[in-house]
């Protein structure tokens, strides 16, 4: 199998770590790692080459050789345009929307595993790549708040005085929203939490959070499989209304909340903004997917009207040691599972398969996220 170094803008991961190597390794795996990859996560050629990997040249990778690809973001098409019919292919591939990547994996025959599709059930609990990631991001998020912000986050009792802890609101309590939560909290904040599912209220307490309450209206999102669906506009105005306040108290406010395959939910509105204080700070997970905050732009910092705006669209990737460990251990444990006697095994009445099979034997399995509805990564405004 193939660990190509990743070519996207600011990553920094790497889909497979000489530990992963190692253990693929013992399945009867051989990898071939480009040189290079590893180095910016901090895994050196060296390192693979002990753990029983073949480091290649950048400029003779064995695209038309290989039975498998493991990767963060895909490959180029120039690449995969080189791979022979029946290779695996597997990484955070971006389905929603992408129609040329789709045709080009079908006209390949490549069989492709998008693993923001794989089903979040128990059984799949060890791949769970949007978990160990999302963990990272609502880790490093509450840290880059509490770098930008002008004031402490602790509570401190001084000679010249006592200092009130910073609160900290959290949107969204998924993955990304319980890890900053806990984060926030570990560093003195006083955190405020929303969510459109009241499951998460125990969660969010549990950490020493205090939930708010969804606006109690009839149409309040529904929850299916654990991820709250798409929110109507009279239940965003009325979640906003109640935010508006919360706002106006808040030091740093991570944004984590998001609707999968649509756009992320706008909780935080222009006018909103304008109430918040001069010195405060906006961190937004979702900017990516248009945004929880008007404002934000995706990899960069705004200051407007003295509050900060940061659009983190790529935190795991600044976390890149820990961010490729993980990642290369789920992604180890999806490519055991799929090992077979001489062949992959891709059944798609597979429980971990079914969902997140995007191509198999030239055809598109996902056909209904492949139709675009999430916005591009566009300057949110
Ligand atoms: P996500 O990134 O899709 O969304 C983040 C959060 O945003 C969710 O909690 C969602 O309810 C919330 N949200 C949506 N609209 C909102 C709005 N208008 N206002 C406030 N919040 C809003 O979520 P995720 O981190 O991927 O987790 C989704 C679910 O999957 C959770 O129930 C989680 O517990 C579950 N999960 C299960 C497993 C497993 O069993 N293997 C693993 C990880 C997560």
């Amino acid at each position: 199998m193939l660990v190509p170094r990743e070519q996207a803008s600011g990553e920094r991961r790497v889909a497979a770590t000489p530990e992963t190597v190692r253990r693929l390794h013992s399945h009867g795996l051989q990898l071939q790692v480009e040189e290079g990859a590893g180095l910016a996560s901090g895994y050196l050629d060296h390192d693979y080459r002990e753990a029983g990997a073949e480091v290649v040249p950048t400029g003779s990778l064995p695209w038309d050789e290989v039975d498998g690809v493991l990767c963060l973001n895909p490959p180029a098409p120039e690449a995969l345009n080189r791979l022979r019919p029946g290779a695996l292919l597997v990484g955070l591939l971006s389905p929603y929307g992408a129609h040329e990547l789709v045709q080009i994996l079908c006209e390949r025959q490549t069989a492709s595993v998008a693993l923001e599709l794989l089903p979040r059930i128990s059984r799949a609990q060890s791949m769970d790549v949007l978990s160990s990631q999302a963990n990272i991001a609502g880790y490093k998020a509450v840290l880059m708040g509490a770098a930008a912000l002008d004031r402490y986050v602790p509570m401190l009792m001084t000679a010249a005085g006592t200092i009130q802890p910073a609160r900290v609101l959290v949107l969204g309590a998924g993955v990304a929203g319980l890890q900053a939560v806990a984060t926030a909290r570990r560093l003195g904040g006083v955190v405020y939490v929303s969510d459109v599912r009241p499951a998460v209220k125990e969660q969010v307490e549990s950490l020493g959070g205090r939930f708010l309450d969804p606006p109690e209206i009839d149409d309040r999102p529904a929850e299916v499989g654990g991820y709250a669906k798409e929110a109507s506009e009279a239940f965003l105005a009325a979640q906003r209304q109640q935010l508006a306040e919360q706002l106006a108290l808040a030091d740093i406010v991570i944004c984590t909340a998001q609707v999968p395959g649509k756009a992320a939910p706008r909780l935080i509105s222009e006018a909103m903004l304008d109430g918040m204080r001069p010195g405060s700070v906006v961190v937004d997970l979702a900017v990516a997917q248009g945004g929880n905050c008007f404002g934000t732009v995706p990899g960069e910092t705004v200051e407007r009207k003295g509050v900060l705006l940061i659009g983190a669209d790529a935190l795991p990737a600044s976390v890149p040691n820990h961010a490729s460990a993980l990642y290369a251990r789920n992604v180890a444990a999806l490519v055991e599972h799929l090992c077979g006697e001489g062949d992959w095994k891709l059944d798609p009445a597979d429980p971990i398969l079914d969902g997140c099979l995007l191509t198999l034997e030239g055809v598109c399995r996902r056909p209904d996220v492949v139709a675009p509805t999430v916005p591009s990564n566009g300057a949110n405004r």
